[in-house]
């Protein structure tokens, strides 16, 4: 029997430390600064670097890699166990080397990359000193890549790339952008895009502008047009025509780290609703009396429970396989449960909290806003859900006859066959 559900003693070691130095060091910051992406900013540097450095020291930086790229190659169970840690603040991923999407520009660029692009794009982006920004949406269409027109042709020995980015998040901070266009508009629908570098200062860039959440105080999200933009030829990372399997390559890693962090989001707003419900009376009462708010906390605990259980199984089996393709099904269902988990919790521990908790004062709208980003972004719930019935339905195949292989008269009539004799049963007629 090998299934544990303990962390070993050594690495819940880390797991404290991280706990103690991302409440102490790292959630502030989300008060004080800006966008943890605007790495170069004076004020991001007075502090970023330094906290940076006690994650190098301490052995914990940029755990999602391999140690052929500097990292410890902890495998995705122990960064799910960090993730829910670094979920909590918004600067802890960049203060830990593993923010989204850099995490997964690197695992392409690490794929698909030659030497110099390693040297030039990976190593920095690595080391923390550039962030990158991936531009694959387009404003027609976001949801079936098989729409995008961007265009890419030869001329010579440089790609030129015509065409519009929609939501491109950190272009404006970003050195490089991964670009998928269309390079063959002729072939099969899922070979004609391939994947690029764009160095973010080639002319013809051009960020129309930055589209703003309604949780930010600014835009982060470009809207960019591509205007006649001339990148070397040996831009192309992967084969021509190969896009789509290539964005596969960080889509899936990209997609269970949102889930892992979530879990450390939810559990802040669980954390905060528990809280108050031992906090507020009313009527005579401490709220966690009432039948209908114990409802509330027994559903949302049995909802993240489950939740972070189905992501440490998806985790596991990411370890256990090596690949992505075999776990297309459980990344695209944690990926359906995550917004739902997170805006059901958020929205309850708003709820408990009345007007304070709708106020600007409490975090809960953000987070309900929050979570409904979450079923857009990576593709939407409606898409995920279609890839796991897809799956799911794999393993099963029709009915041979008119009825159901569970239609109840006929398995009545093979019991009895079988131990009709010995239980002196009669056959029924049908
Ligand atoms: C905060 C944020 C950050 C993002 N960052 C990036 C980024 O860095 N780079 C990037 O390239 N993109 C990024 N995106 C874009 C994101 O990937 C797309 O928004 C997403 O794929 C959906 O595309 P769309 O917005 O064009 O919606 P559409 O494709 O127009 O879909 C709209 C809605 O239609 C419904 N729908 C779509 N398909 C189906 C279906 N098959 N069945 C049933 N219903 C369906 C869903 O309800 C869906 O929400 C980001 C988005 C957000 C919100």
């Amino acid at each position: 029997m090998a299934w544990d559900f303990e962390t070993e003693p050594e690495f819940q070691t880390e797991l404290d430390w991280m706990d103690a130095f991302v409440r102490e060091e790292v959630e502030p910051l989300d008060f004080v600064l800006g966008s943890p992406y605007d790495i170069h900013n004076p004020k991001n540097q007075k502090i970023v670097p330094k906290l940076q450095g006690e994650v190098r020291k301490r052995g914990l930086w940029a755990c999602h890699l391999g140690p052929e790229l500097g990292g410890q190659g902890y495998g995705q169970l122990k960064l799910a166990l960090m993730n829910e840690i670094l979920g909590r603040s918004h600067f802890a991923p960049i203060v830990f080397g593993c923010q989204a999407p850099d995490t997964g520009n690197a695992e392409i660029l690490a794929h698909f990359g030659t030497p110099e692009h390693k040297e030039k794009y990976l190593q920095p982006l690595l080391n923390g000193e550039i962030v990158s920004c991936y531009s694959m949406t387009e404003p027609h269409g976001g949801a079936d890549p098989k729409v995008f027109t961007t265009r890419a042709e030869l001329d010579g020995d440089e790609w030129v790339i015509n065409g519009q980015k929609w939501f491109s998040s950190n272009a404006r901070y970003a050195s490089f952008l991964i670009v998928m266009v269309v390079t063959d508009p002729d072939a099969p629908p899922y070979e004609r895009m391939s994947m690029f570098i764009v160095p973010k200062d080639t002319p013809g860039v051009e960020i129309i502008r930055n589209v703003g959440l309604i949780t930010e105080s600014e835009g982060h999200h470009a809207y960019i047009r591509y205007n006649n933009v001339r990148i070397p030829r040996n831009h192309l990372l992967g084969e021509r025509g190969q896009g789509f399997a290539v964005a596969q390559t960080r889509l899936g890693g990209g997609r269970i780290h949102h889930a892992m962090r979530t879990v450390g989001q939810v559990k802040k707003a669980f954390d905060q609703m528990c809280e108050r419900a031992l906090s507020r009376t009313t009527q005579g009462e401490v709220l966690a009396n009432k039948q209908m708010v114990q409802e509330k906390i027994a559903d949302s605990w049995i909802e993240i429970e489950q939740f972070r259980l189905l992501v440490m199984q998806t985790a596991w089996r990411i370890d256990k396989y090596k690949d992505y393709r075999k776990v297309r099904k459980d990344i695209a269902a944690i990926k359906v449960m995550l917004p739902k988990v997170f805006y059901d919790v958020a929205s309850r521990a708003l709820q408990l909290h009345g007007s304070l908790g709708v106020s600007e004062e409490m975090p809960f709208s953000n987070q309900v806003i929050d979570a409904l980003r979450l079923g857009i972004v990576d593709g939407p719930t409606e898409v995920h859900k279609v890839t796991v019935a897809r799956q799911v339905l794999r393993d099963y195949k029709p009915a041979e006859g008119l009825f159901p292989s569970g239609h109840l008269p006929a398995l009545r009539e093979q019991a009895i066959q079988k131990y009709g004799e010995l239980l002196e049963l009669e056959v029924s007629s049908f």
